[in-house]
């Protein structure tokens, strides 16, 4: 095996809308990579095949962008009862410290965000960040989902800020990071680094093929589809000679 997918989720809720997906084909998708012997990698597991400490073996990183409530309602308990680690990267500053949500909350549309007069009400609470901690990872997507175009003093500052904030909070490293709507620069990049971010994930497709660099981690954004989807993907994904053909024949497209 050379080959570790990343899995990009963000919403998983019953409702259709905007980069969701439903807990019944979420469910279908874990339980499929649970029955294929896949491995289910924690951050500080993936970090280590990175940096050449640990072995690589047949596994997923599952990964969640932006901490919406919904991946607290619908998703922990599917992970959890398939025993499967992920990682969340989370905005602190959009966070509540308080409340523990159950599935009786009625998430607003993704699209209302903008209009909504309290944002912090659809992102998982600290509380319920705390009830997660044995199975999930929380590393950094910046302090306020700002996005890392413009190399600001802004940006530097929420990229140590949250390191350190999330740091406290969990009382673990925070070595991962994944740009907000995938905005990247060079300067922001090398500052990243320099803080001690080791791994950096983007949205550009593919998959992390050991050697890879680890501060430009390719990933598959996940549908909304289930048993079929998730199983052609981890064909695709882990058949080396497939993957950079697929990667290759959709930079043509
Ligand atoms: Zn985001």
């Amino acid at each position: 095996m050379k080959n570790i997918p990343v899995l990009m989720y963000h919403h998983v809720k019953p409702n259709k809308d905007m980069v969701s997906i439903t807990p019944k084909n979420f469910e279908e998708q874990i339980s499929t990579l649970n029955k294929m012997k896949f491995h289910f990698y924690s951050i500080d597991e993936f970090i280590d095949v990175i940096n050449g400490t640990a072995k690589i073996k047949k596994g997923v990183l599952i990964t969640f962008d932006d901490g919406f409530v919904d991946n607290w309602i619908w998703a922990y308990p599917i992970l959890k009862k398939y025993n499967a680690k992920a990682t969340i990267f989370i905005t602190p500053k959009r966070m509540p410290k308080h409340g523990i949500r159950d599935d009786s909350f009625k998430p607003a549309p993704h699209r209302s965000f903008a209009r909504l007069p309290d944002i912090s009400q659809e992102f998982i609470s600290l509380e319920e960040m705390q009830l997660m901690s044995e199975l999930i990872d929380f590393q950094s997507h910046t302090m306020t989902h700002l996005r890392c175009t413009q190399q600001t003093n802004q940006t530097k500052a929420e990229i140590k800020e949250s390191k350190l904030y999330i740091e406290q909070l969990t009382n673990k490293p925070c070595k991962a990071f994944a740009w907000p709507y995938g905005d990247n620069n060079q300067e922001d990049l090398q500052y990243l680094a320099k803080q001690g971010y080791q791994a950096i994930f983007t949205i550009k497709t593919g998959t992390y093929r050991y050697n890879s660099n680890p501060l430009d981690i390719k990933r598959i954004e996940m549908k909304d589809k289930g048993k079929n989807f998730i199983k052609s993907r981890m064909f695709l994904y882990t058949t080396p000679i497939l993957s950079q053909l697929y990667a290759f024949i959709k930079g043509k497209i």
